[in-house]
C-alpha cells in the first residue's frame, strides 16, 4: 500500500511516528493509501519554507516563472494516465472524466504561464508638478491553498498556477478524502527544477491543519475551495491577523426551464450537469424550475434519461457515474431525499443508497417531482445524483424563487426568446449564469459566488488579480526645482 510523506521545502519528510490517515476507494471500501497527519509544527515548517522561498521567487522574472510552470505541465502530461487512475481510485470519478481533469490541470497551468507578460501596473497623473505616481502589482507572499475532494487534480492548478506566476509561493492542503493526486504532483515538483519551498504539500484535518494555516501570520492569503461552513470558520480564524481570504464555497444552482426552450437539448444539458462527477460539483444543477405548460413532458424525458444511467467501479468499466466520495456523503444525500418525501414530494426514480457487487457508497440516480420551493431539498446543497423538480407560472416567479437562496454561485436559464434571456441575465443575482448550456466554467472566465457562495473568485485575468496586491509609489523626481 502507498504511504505518502509531507512535502516541505523540496523534501519528503519521513513519517516516523506521525499519525496516519487511511484513504479509501469509495467503490470498493478498501484502504488504498495512508497519508500523514501534519502537526502544528509541520504546518509552521511548511509555511516557513514557503515564506523563505518567496523572497527569491518574487525576484525571478515572470517569464522565467512561466518556464518553470511549463516544466510542470510537461511532467503532468507525461503522467496523465497515472493521475487519472489515481483520481478515479481515490474519489470514484469515471476514468474518462479523470482523464479530462488531468488534462485540465496541464491546460490550466499553461493558461496562467501565458499570463507572465500580462501582469502590469499603472502610471497615474499626479496633482503635483514633477511627480509620478506608480501603481505596482506585487505578489502577496505565501498562499495557503486549501482544497476540497471533488476536483482534486484541477484544484491543484487553480491554487498553484495563478499564485506562482504572480510571484507567490504555496502550501497546499488537499482534502483527506482525495490527497493522493496532490502527493503525486509533489513527486513531479521534486523531480523538476522548481526552487525548493515554492510548492509544499501537507495533509491533515481541516480543524487542525487547515486552521493552523489560516491563523499563521506568515500566510498572506487563504485561498480555500470547499463548503460554506468551513469557509466561515476560515474567515473567522483569518480575521485574527486580518489575513486576506479568497473563498469558493457551496452552491445550489437553480435551473429555469421556459416553455419555449429546445426541450431535448435542455434535457441533455440538465442531465449532464447533474450526473457528471456523480452530482458532486459546486455548480451542478441542484434545483429545477420548469414552466407549468411543459412540466409533464420535461419530467417524462428526464426520468427516462436518469433511468438509463449506468454506475459502477470506475476502474473496472465505463460508467456514467461512480460512487459518492464517502459514506458520510452517501448518508447526507439519503437524508435529504428522505426529507423531501416527508415534506410531500414524490420519488419518480431512484431514491436509495446502493452498492455494486455488495461494496461501495453508491446512490441511485434519482429524480424527485412535486417539490415545493421552500423544501429542504430545494434549499440545501445535495451534492449527489439527485434532481428535485418544481414548477412555476411566470418568469417573475421563477426569478424570485431562484434568487431566494442563501447560495449564489451558479444559475441557468433555458429559453429561445431573447427578451426572456436578457431579463433573466439582468435580474438573476448569481456569480454565474449559463444560457442554454450545462454549468461548466471556462479558464478565461471568472468563477465566483455571491451571498454565502464565496468571496473573491478564480480564473481569467480577474482571478489572477486575487493573487496580487497593489503598491502605490509617489515619486518626486526633481526636489531641487520643486516650488521654485
Ligand atoms: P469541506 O469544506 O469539508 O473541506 C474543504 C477543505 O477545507 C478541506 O481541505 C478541509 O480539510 C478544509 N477545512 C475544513 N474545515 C476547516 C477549517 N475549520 N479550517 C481550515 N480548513 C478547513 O468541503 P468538501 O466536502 O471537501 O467539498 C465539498 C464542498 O466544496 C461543497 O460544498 C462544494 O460546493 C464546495 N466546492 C466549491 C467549489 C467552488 O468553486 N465554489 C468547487 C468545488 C467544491
Amino acid at each position: 500500500m502507498k504511504q505518502y510523506e509531507l512535502f516541505i521545502n523540496g523534501e519528503f519528510i519521513p513519517n516516523g511516528s506521525r499519525e496516519m490517515i487511511d484513504v479509501i476507494n469509495p467503490a470498493t471500501e478498501e484502504v488504498i493509501s495512508r497519508v500523514p497527519k501534519a502537526t502544528e509544527e509541520d504546518v509552521a515548517a511548511a509555511v516557513d519554507a514557503a515564506y523563505e522561498a518567496q523572497k527569491s521567487w518574487a525576484k525571478v522574472p515572470a517569464i522565467q516563472r512561466a518556464h518553470y510552470l511549463m516544466e510542470l505541465v510537461d511532467l503532468v502530461k507525461e503522467n496523465r494516465e497515472m493521475f487519472a487512475r489515481t483520481n478515479s481510485e481515490e474519489m470514484g470519478k469515471p476514468l474518462a472524466q479523470s482523464m479530462d481533469e488531468a488534462g485540465w490541470l496541464a491546460d490550466y497551468i499553461t493558461y496562467f504561464a501565458a499570463m507572465a507578460r500580462h501582469i502590469k501596473g499603472e502610471i497615474i497623473p499626479s496633482d503635483r508638478p514633477n511627480e509620478n505616481i506608480f501603481l505596482y502589482k506585487m505578489p502577496l507572499g505565501v498562499i495557503a491553498g486549501i482544497m476540497p475532494w471533488n476536483f482534486p487534480l484541477f484544484l491543484i492548478g487553480r491554487k498553484v498556477a495563478p499564485a506562482l506566476i504572480a510571484g507567490n509561493t504555496v502550501v497546499l492542503k488537499p482534502s483527506s478524502d482525495s490527497p493522493n493526486g496532490c502527493y503525486e504532483f509533489a513527486k513531479l515538483v521534486a523531480k523538476s527544477s522548481l526552487p525548493k519551498g515554492v510548492i509544499n504539500v501537507i495533509t491533515g484535518s481541516g480543524a487542525v491543519v487547515g486552521d493552523a494555516l489560516s491563523k499563521n501570520p506568515k500566510v498572506a492569503m487563504v485561498s480555500m475551495t470547499g463548503s460554506t461552513a468551513a469557509g466561515k470558520k476560515i474567515m473567522a480564524t483569518a480575521a485574527a491577523n486580518v489575513t486576506k481570504v479568497s473563498l469558493e464555497l457551496g452552491g445550489k444552482a437553480p435551473v429555469i426551464v421556459m416553455r419555449d426552450c429546445d426541450l431535448d437539448a435542455t434535457i441533455e444539458h440538465v442531465y449532464n450537469s447533474r450526473i457528471i462527477n456523480t452530482g458532486q460539483a459546486c455548480n451542478c444543477a441542484e434545483r429545477i424550475y420548469v414552466q407549468e405548460d411543459i412540466y409533464d413532458a420535461f419530467v417524462e424525458k428526464i426520468v427516462a434519461r436518469f433511468k438509463g444511467t449506468t454506475y459502477g467501479n470506475s476502474l473496472e468499466g465505463t460508467f456514467d457515474m461512480g460512487p459518492m466520495v464517502n459514506k458520510a456523503q452517501q448518508e447526507h444525500v439519503d437524508e435529504l431525499v428522505k426529507s423531501a418525501v416527508e415534506e410531500g414530494a414524490t420519488i419518480a426514480c431512484g431514491g436509495h443508497k446502493t452498492t455494486v457487487g455488495g461494496k461501495g457508497y453508491f446512490y441511485e440516480p434519482t429524480v424527485i417531482t412535486g417539490c415545493k420551493h421552500g423544501m429542504r431539498i430545494m434549499k440545501e446543497e445535495i451534492f449527489g445524483p439527485v434532481l428535485p423538480i418544481t414548477t412555476f407560472k411566470t418568469l417573475d416567479e421563477a426569478i424570485e424563487m431562484a434568487n431566494d437562496c442563501e447560495f449564489g454561485l451558479t444559475s441557468s436559464i433555458y429559453s429561445q426568446d431573447w427578451d426572456t434571456i436578457m431579463r433573466a441575465l439582468n435580474e438573476i443575482h448569481f456569480g454565474e449564469t449559463y444560457v442554454n448550456r450545462e454549468h461548466f466554467e471556462a479558464f478565461q472566465g471568472f468563477h465566483q459566488g455571491v451571498r454565502q457562495s464565496g468571496l473573491g473568485g478564480d480564473d481569467g485575468e480577474h482571478g489572477l488579480e486575487e493573487f496580487l496586491e497593489t503598491h502605490i509609489c509617489y515619486v518626486d523626481y526633481d526636489l531641487k526645482t520643486q516650488g521654485k
